[in-house]
């Protein structure tokens, strides 16, 4: 059977008697020639490093002459800018094909034990059995499930100038109905293939004479979940402050009635409580309306940690992916990735911006409803007899702000500053992350690696934080992967290496980025004295 491999350059940087190396390269339909750069950790001297350098290009120049590359890692680096993602991406060429779907054909022969009593012991539970209470549910907008996925990417890839002309920003977070795809809860559960979902656009954009392109198109919204998983793969401690190397150190508040109002969408500025309340209630919002609220929550207005928001929008949002969550919290908080904090989201301003007339707080704060267009996103400045007139008395039946917003955010852009100016000329940008997982080499032999397909495209950041993977090498479609050890002699093809399990920090799908950016190798990566065939001889 034809498989990938991947040869683990150690020593033995050469290709004369190299047989391990040629055991990789036999009956290989994909090689993955690797070399880990492990400079922080390094005892070697500048001399040394150069001698090493020389090595390693002059192994790149012979595999280029006989058609393969070396893969430089470098401790799973990440790129932190979009454009950054963007130049690697241009190395890679397009996205792997999705894998055609599992058929009647492919179970010929083959069954799943099932017995009379399955669905007692087995069956999918309901919500009761799960212990949720059925009557805490809202509308079920978006079933679950990749029926309903494929149906709804199918009807919106039937909407040929709604794709091609799609810009983010010119999506609407108040619209009552989607704006944009509301695709992502299927892709978080793994419901729709990104790369489905990736071919599908292409097949729309081909035969267009124009089509929107990254950052704003959708091609460009896949785009930054890639540039998320990425990071939130690299990144250690990347859902947090303290030890996230990205991420600006704020004196947040800890102010616990400020969020439990935001939570629950009684901050007393309607644009920001119907937002929350579509969240509790329908489980998505619109990407401008999480900014509005994000930034409210944080930098804006509350001085609340953005920790909190992620740990609320973990809680309510159908969608919540743990590196997309972290990323975007880090974003609008102005704490990694964006760094114009002085650019606030006004509560009142924003909203009006699509919606003057505010049917958005109708809907989702009925108690305003009948407010003049001119009060609904100010119902305190209403003069009393516009708001006995409409039913609604502020302070009474609907809360006075929580905040005042211009006081409020002229002081929290000076602590903005304190922070900034404690960090002094650092930019948090300029911080090198770190892979930090004590996954190994285990990992990669690692049937779950090529197994699914949450990755649009898997990463290898090299030292340079290129990502230059070779055209035509597919993980994904590794009928079985297979590692050699290139400092053993005679056992060059090891699947079975008796080790640990690899420690998942990750807590979410970017595992399987985990799986493929490589650690720099572990004190417990196995010597060949561990081969368990025990016929390696010494490294080379
Ligand atoms: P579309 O505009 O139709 O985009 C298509 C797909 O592209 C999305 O389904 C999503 O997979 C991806 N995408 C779009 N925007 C982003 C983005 N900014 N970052 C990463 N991927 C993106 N998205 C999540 O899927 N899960 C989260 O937990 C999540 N948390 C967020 C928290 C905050 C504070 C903010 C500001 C944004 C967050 N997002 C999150 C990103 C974004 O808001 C949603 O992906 C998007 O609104 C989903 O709606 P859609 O499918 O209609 O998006």
């Amino acid at each position: 059977m034809q498989h990938s491999s991947i040869h683990w350059f150690r020593k033995g940087l050469r290709l004369h008697d190299n047989p391990a190396l040629l055991a990789a390269a036999t009956d290989c339909c994909c090689l993955h020639p690797l070399f880990i750069l492990n400079p922080s950790s390094s005892q070697a001297g500048t001399n040394a490093q150069r001698f090493l350098l020389d090595a390693l290009q002059d192994l790149d120049g012979s595999l280029q002459k006989i058609g393969s590359r070396v893969l430089a890692l470098n401790e799973g680096k990440a790129p932190l800018t979009y454009k950054r993602l963007q130049s690697l991406l241009a190395t890679l060429g397009p996205p792997e094909k999705p894998a055609p779907a599992l058929t009647q054909e492919h179970l010929q022969g083959c069954h799943t034990p099932c017995q009379a009593s399955h669905d007692t012991d087995y069956g999918v539970p309901n919500l009761e059995e799960l212990g949720q209470d059925p009557t805490n549910v809202g509308p079920h907008l978006y079933p679950g499930g990749e029926t309903a996925a494929l149906t709804r990417l199918d009807a919106l890839m039937e909407r040929t100038a709604w794709v091609c002309s799609f810009q983010k920003p010119r999506t609407a977070p108040t619209s009552l109905s989607p704006s944009t795809t509301v695709l992502s809860p299927y892709l978080k559960f793994g419901c729709l293939s990104v790369r489905t979902f990736w071919w599908r656009l292409d097949q729309v954009y081909q035969g267009q004479q124009e089509h929107s392109q990254p950052p704003t198109s959708l091609h460009g919204q896949l785009l930054w979940r890639e540039f998320f998983y990425t990071a939130g793969a690299s990144i250690p401690n990347f859902d947090r402050m303290v030890g996230n190397p990205v991420c600006l150190q704020v004196d947040w508040d800890n102010n616990p009635q400020h969020l439990h109002a935001w939570r629950e969408g009684q901050t007393g500025y309607p644009f920001i409580d119907a937002i929350m309340t579509q969240l509790r209630t329908e489980g998505w919002i619109h990407h401008l309306a999480r900014h509005a609220v994000a930034c409210f929550l944080t930098r804006g207005d509350l001085w609340v940690s953005w920790e909190e928001g992620l740990k609320v929008f973990e809680e309510l949002l159908l969608d919540a992916d743990w590196s997309l969550n972290a990323g975007n919290w880090l974003w609008l908080s102005g704490s990694a990735f964006f760094h114009q904090y002085f650019r606030v989201y006004s509560p009142v301003a924003f909203g009006k911006k699509t919606d003057r007339d505010g049917a958005y707080i109708r809907k989702y704060v009925p108690i305003l409803k009948d407010f003049p267009a001119e009060y609904i996103y100010e119902p305190w400045k209403a003069p009393q007899a516009v708001q006995e007139r409409a039913g609604c008395l502020v302070g009474t039946h609907y809360p006075q702000p929580i905040v005042e917003h211009g006081v409020a955010s002229k002081r929290n852009l000076g602590r903005m500053k304190v922070a900034h100016a404690r960090k002094g000329n650092k930019s948090p940008m300029r911080h090198q992350a770190h892979f930090t997982s004590s996954c190994h080499l285990s990992c990669l032999s690692l049937p779950q690696a090529p197994s699914e397909s949450h990755w649009l495209v898997p990463q290898w950041p090299n030292h340079k934080g290129k990502s230059p993977r070779p055209r035509g090498s597919e993980p994904h479609k590794d009928v079985q992967a297979v590692v050699s050890y290139g400092s053993c002699t005679t056992c060059p093809v090891l699947t079975h290496f008796a080790q640990p399990p690899c420690i998942n920090p990750f807590p979410s799908p970017s595992l399987r980025l985990a799986t493929w950016l490589l650690p720099p190798p572990q004190k417990s990566t196995p010597t060949p004295s561990t081969c368990p065939k025990k016929v390696c001889h010494p490294p080379t």
